[in-house]
């Protein structure tokens, strides 16, 4: 889908909201909504027709803008929202809707500053309209998650061949192997901070690395992920250094039993919490509810974590082509921990896995 076609679905939107123009000034909505990838910048979108779209950008991103976006017309201008309140004032809009999730109090007041001196035109609150178009991926888009993960499976898969997951090496340094081979295999870099935790260390759901020591015997979870072009993957496999005990083993298949059943529960019309509770009921059956301290999953795109929120608490239901995590955890405080976790996305008939890694236990 083209970012013309992606205003074009916004405007429905906007009609419905009863609002003339969005200003959207979340950057990764910018670049969704129009391919400018610079770090200053703003994008009116008018609810009747393309006529009156602007890009708003600094003097560094002259020549980007004109590339990037070929069919918008560029305003050089510091104060981007500023500069695109004003301009949409000038042109008449008056129930301006702005992206009230993401502008901070004070760009809000000075925005209102602005809009004051343009007597007609009223800021309205319309958080979240371009996140609820980027929940759903077009095949672009999903080959370019696909590829983001199959940089992220292929590097987990040489760290292993290598002997990297070894007593003796520390958590940091791991993360970092893992890094560096997702570059190899084509990574702009990571998609977030990559978690390595070993032994107590892997009851900690989002630990940083450390120099802690990987000893035989420990459970080891790595939560990584790959960016490219701007899509992030996301996956989580949990290993053994040596012969798994057996409560590692139970704990291991009582997590894989609930990912596959979250994972089965993905369809098109489903809601969202009812992915959440197929999975939690599971650990919850086994005792180990309060041992699960998290959401199952969320969106996957442009952000690591975008929307549906898959979660007990979440709303609305699930459509085709929707990437969501699938991402089951249970955490013994003190012991060990395992969480096995894809990215799939939601279709027609069931779900594509787009993180390919086998999730049978590995002992290493
Ligand atoms: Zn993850
Ligand atoms: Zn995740």
């Amino acid at each position: 889908m083209t970012p013309a076609a992606r205003r074009d679905a916004l405007r429905a939107l906007l009609r419905t909201a009863e609002l003339d123009a969005l200003l959207v000034t979340d950057l990764v909505n910018v670049r969704y909504l129009s391919g400018f990838t610079g770090s200053n910048a703003a994008l009116l979108v008018p609810a009747d027709g393309e006529r009156g779209t602007r890009l708003a950008t600094d003097g560094r991103y002259t020549t980007q803008a004109a590339a990037e976006v070929p069919d918008v017309p560029v305003l050089i201008e510091r104060a981007c929202a500023r500069a695109l309140v004003a301009d949409a004032g000038a042109a008449g809009i008056r129930r301006l809707g702005f992206e009230s999730g993401h502008l901070t109090v004070d760009a809000h007041a000075a925005l209102l500053e602005v809009a004051r001196d343009n007597g007609e035109l009223e800021l309205r609150r319309a958080p979240g309209l371009v996140q609820r178009l980027r929940a759903v991926k077009d095949e672009t888009e999903i080959e370019a998650l696909r590829t983001a993960c199959a940089a992220a499976d292929a590097a987990l898969a040489d760290l292993i061949a290598a002997g990297g997951l070894r007593p003796g090496r520390t958590e940091r340094e791991v993360a970092a192997d893992l890094e560096q081979r997702m570059r190899q295999h084509g990574a702009d870099g990571p998609a977030f901070d990559t978690i390595v935790a070993a032994g107590a260390n892997s009851a900690i759901p989002h630990h940083q690395p450390t120099d802690a020591v990987l000893a035989e015997g420990d459970l080891v979870k790595m939560d990584f992920g790959a960016l490219r072009g701007g899509y992030h993957s996301d996956m989580t496999r949990t290993v053994v250094l040596g012969r798994p005990t057996d409560w590692q083993r139970e704990l291991y298949e009582l997590v894989a039993a609930a990912q596959a059943a979250g994972r089965a529960a993905l369809g098109v019309g489903v809601e969202v919490a009812s992915v959440d509770a197929a999975a939690r009921d599971v650990i919850t059956e086994a005792g180990r509810g309060a041992e699960f301290s998290h959401g199952l999953g969320h969106g996957v795109g442009l952000e690591i974590h975008e929307a549906p929120a898959l979660s007990a608490t979440g709303a609305g239901t699930l459509a085709s082509g929707m990437a969501v995590t699938v991402e089951p955890g249970v955490y013994l405080a003190g012991r060990g921990g395992v969480r096995i976790e894809d990215t799939l996305v939601v279709r027609p008939d069931g779900a594509e896995l787009l993180t390919l890694t086998g999730k049978e236990l590995l002992a290493l």
